[in-house]
């Protein structure tokens, strides 16, 4: 089985994290993509983390740094993310959302999926991208919302990511996947966090997504190695062939 992984923060690791091993441990267990997006522009640690065989990196601001100076990435992003907005963050909605329709118009212009980081502003999120003459692909990247609001969005066009995070309500996460089709669901770890309720690593990392996968297959009543191959074709026909 292969997975691919379109949301993991390899480069906020914690301190003292080996990156070389985290890597090897994330191929032994079959995952063979990892897209890290970014949270304060580009991805720390850029050239250490594409020397790594499947590591893509995206380019974003997340809400939490919404006010961040835009910088150039110097490297050619898959996606832009994770950009949305967040009712526990520091900046006004009216900052976050000035960010975040940025970034939207930006992965419009440039063709690229946008990784959607949102906590509660559903509705408004919703509306603004309802409101653009011309939408990105998006990803709703560990989907906190209601099954009803995730499906508005895929019909809106987007994929739903789903994370570890998800296993600790597993009934809100059935419900979540009776609602969706499959053909709109992807998997993520958001590690470092997120951590999958059986994880017991010191953080939680990429290694940990075929447990993730295989908890999700058994809550959606699939067999995993089907799972995980539809999951991984979805994620390829967002994200397009590794470039690698
Ligand atoms: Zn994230």
């Amino acid at each position: 089985m292969r997975w691919f992984d379109t949301h993991c923060h390899l480069d906020r690791l914690p301190a003292g994290s080996d990156l070389a091993a985290t890597m090897t441990r994330a191929k032994r267990a079959g995952v063979e993509r990892l897209i890290v997006p970014g949270v304060a522009g580009s991805p720390k640690r850029v050239a250490e983390l594409t020397a790594y065989a499947g590591v893509e990196l995206a380019w974003g601001v997340h809400p939490d740094f919404a006010d961040t100076p835009w910088q150039s990435p110097g490297f050619q992003p898959v996606a832009i993310g994770e950009c949305g907005l967040d009712r526990r963050a520091q900046h006004s909605i009216e900052d976050q959302e000035r960010a975040f329709a940025w970034q939207l118009e930006l992965a419009a212009k440039y063709n690229l999926p946008a990784i959607i980081h949102l906590v509660g502003h559903y509705q408004r999120a919703f509306d603004l991208l309802a409101a653009m003459p011309k939408r990105p692909r998006l990803v709703m990247h560990s989907w906190s919302g209601s099954p009803e609001m995730a499906l508005r969005f895929v019909d809106a066009g987007a994929y739903v990511s789903v994370s570890g995070g998800h296993l600790r309500r597993p009934e809100k996460l059935a419900r979540l996947l009776a609602a969706l089709p499959l053909s709109s669901l992807l998997l993520e770890t958001d590690a470092p966090d997120m951590a999958p309720p059986f994880w017991s690593g010191d953080s939680n990392e990429p290694s940990a997504l075929p447990l993730i996968g295989a908890a999700v297959a058994e809550i959606a009543g699939m067999p995993v190695e089907k799972f995980a191959e539809i999951l991984y074709n979805n994620s390829v026909g967002l994200f397009g062939e590794s470039r690698q």
